[in-house]
């Protein structure tokens, strides 16, 4: 096995996300105040950044660049270094309004590259919206995290990076385990970190995300793999066919344990940061 002693794992946390409700999991937080909470708790047991969706009152997904505000500025101040990321995900929000919240100049922002099938959708990002989203980004300082539900989006992200449409080396999360798209195959996710390499460098960091119950999966292949790991219930609810995950902090824990079996450090903020070239808070 690989020594990783010297390569800190960043843990993500993707709080809430459009799908998921309370009737699937109470420990959903929906409000913003719900949110603050549940993201303090998985800052302290070991998440650095938080992924984020916002609801309206009736816990619906929504754009609304002022519950981002509103959530910004709480997570700035209860869980304070914490990298906050942004959702621009086509769940929340049709064309530019899913950006209508860059200007608040969070540390990071998700950034979907091209489409591809959902459960019962399509997931469009038409090649002008994205052009427009990697704008917005670059003009407002914000970091892109490229989601890669497939490996074109791998390679796409690379044909930004040389047309200077992204500040930085891209930092790309591998998305498996969606229904219609991805599976969590693992053949595809070692040829993803490949491609990663070689566009990117070999020390580029890179993250995987698995949903439903490909989310221990994806984060035991990254773990053990060198990668950055995300988590929490946007991605999956359960901690098992028979137990719902009780918070997001259970669900950071199961990542925290996979650093402890493969003997990696768990980034804490500062580490982070460093790890993705991002403003000390
Ligand atoms: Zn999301």
């Amino acid at each position: 096995m690989n020594d990783l002693s010297n390569k800190p794992c960043i843990i993500c946390v993707a709080i809430t996300g459009s799908l998921p409700t309370k009737a699937n999991n109470p420990a959903v937080p929906i409000s913003i105040a719900e949110q603050i909470e549940s993201t303090h708790a998985a800052f302290e047991a070991g998440a650095t950044i938080a992924h984020c969706h916002v609801r309206d009152d009736e816990g619906k997904p929504t754009s609304d660049p002022d519950r981002f505000a509103q959530l910004k500025e709480g997570l700035e101040k209860h869980c304070h270094g914490m990298i906050v990321q942004l959702s621009t995900g086509g769940r929340s929000g049709a064309g530019q309004a899913r950006g209508g919240m860059l200007p608040l100049r969070p540390d990071m922002a998700s950034l979907s590259v091209g489409s591809n099938n959902f459960p019962t959708r399509v997931y469009e990002n038409p090649p002008d919206l994205v052009d427009w989203l990697a704008g917005e980004m670059k003009a407002h300082g914000v970091m892109p995290e490229i989601e890669a539900f497939d490996l074109s989006h791998i390679l796409k992200a690379r044909d930004m990076w040389d047309k200077g449409q992204l500040a930085t080396r891209p930092y790309v999360q591998f998305v498996m385990g969606v229904k219609n798209a991805m599976p969590a195959d693992r053949d595809v996710f070692e040829y993803y970190i490949k491609t990663v390499h070689r566009l990117f460098g070999t020390d580029a960091p890179w993250c995987a995300a698995g949903i439903g119950p490909a989310q221990i999966v994806l984060n035991e292949w990254a773990v053990s793999m060198g990668g950055h790991a995300r988590t929490g219930l946007e991605d999956n609810v359960r901690l098992d066919k028979d137990r719902l995950a009780p918070s997001n902090a259970a669900l950071v824990a199961r990542v925290v344990d996979l650093c402890g079996k493969y003997n990696r450090p768990v980034a804490d903020w500062r580490t982070a940061r460093a790890i993705l070239g991002l403003r000390a808070a």
